[in-house]
């Protein structure tokens, strides 16, 4: 795998391999890696002629200074696994060849779309998300880019921006993939105890305790009671949302509607923050 840090560089290889007529899948990631990552860079291994993942911790996408302080982080560990997955190049900036010096002062705004669930709970992230996206596009100029379904709106702001300002690629969303449990993979996992794990999974649980509910023609305000009190019922366990959203727009829902539907969750276990949705 060839490692770059530094723009101009991977620019003209990547320039090049794009002359010789290949295709290029981007997977960016925040490191500290699993599985879930190593399907995305399977996907686009699927469909491409080289994959760039990228592995950089984007400080304009944290809203609280804690939580970038406390973020995983296991460079070693992460080459290996992408060797191992065959990812042809590795990108991995530093802040200052990412923002320079610049006062990060540009930022993005998606209506509602970035106003609800993470983005209310998060201000500003989406702008972060956006920013850094709109960089790794601009550098790496991917065929195709490749992004998890465990972020469910962030997909939704990255398509926005791809169409809002014409990026040349093709995104796709990768299915979230889950310990045998249930509990979906995240780097944030790393962060917690054994049994930290454990009460990790009453997230993946609401959610299908709330699917089978609202397919049985409950509403989503009185499942929320229901899910509250498990969380409130649960030492070192906090419910930050559980909504029932349109698919696409992310309008709040009442009644869940099969095709057109999706839960999604978010809350801490034991200061860890935790997220986790299902189609319906
Ligand atoms: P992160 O490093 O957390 O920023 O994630 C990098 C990419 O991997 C994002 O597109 C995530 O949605 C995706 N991802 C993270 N966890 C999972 C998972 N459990 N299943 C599928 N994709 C995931």
């Amino acid at each position: 795998m060839q490692i770059f840090e530094e723009i101009e560089p991977i620019r003209a290889y990547l320039d090049d391999q794009r002359r010789k007529g290949k295709s290029i899948g981007l997977v960016p990631t925040m490191g500290a890696l699993h599985q879930g990552h190593l399907s995305l860079i399977g996907a686009s291994k699927g469909e491409n002629d080289l994959t760039v993942g990228t592995i950089y911790v984007n400080p304009t996408q944290f809203n609280n200074s804690t939580d970038l302080a406390k973020y995983p982080r296991s460079l070693e560990a992460d080459i290996a696994q992408l060797t191992q997955a065959g990812c042809e190049v590795l990108f991995k900036p530093s802040n200052e060849v990412m923002y320079g010096k610049t006062d990060n002062s540009l930022k993005f705004d998606f209506g509602q779309l970035d106003k609800v669930l993470e983005g209310k709970f998060r201000p500003g992230h989406f702008s972060g998300v956006a920013l850094v996206v709109s960089k790794l596009f601009n550098i790496i100029q991917p065929h195709r880019a490749y992004f998890g379904q465990k972020d469910y709106q962030q997909f939704l702001v990255i398509s926005r921006l791809v169409e809002e300002l014409k990026f040349p690629l093709q995104l796709k969303s990768i299915p979230i993939s889950r310990e045998t449990s249930g509990l979906a993979l995240s780097s944030r996992n790393q962060r917690l105890s054994e049994e930290g794990r454990a009460k990790a999974l009453l997230l993946v649980k609401s959610l299908r305790f709330t699917r089978d509910e609202l397919l049985n023609g409950q509403n989503i305000n009185d499942v929320r009671k229901e899910i509250q009190a498990r969380f409130d019922g649960t030492p070192g366990a906090k419910l930050e949302y559980l909504e029932l959203a349109d698919r696409n727009t992310l309008e709040a829902l009442q009644h869940g509607e099969k095709e057109s539907a999706v839960i999604l969750i978010a809350g801490f276990v034991d200061d860890v923050r935790l997220i986790d949705n299902m189609l319906l």
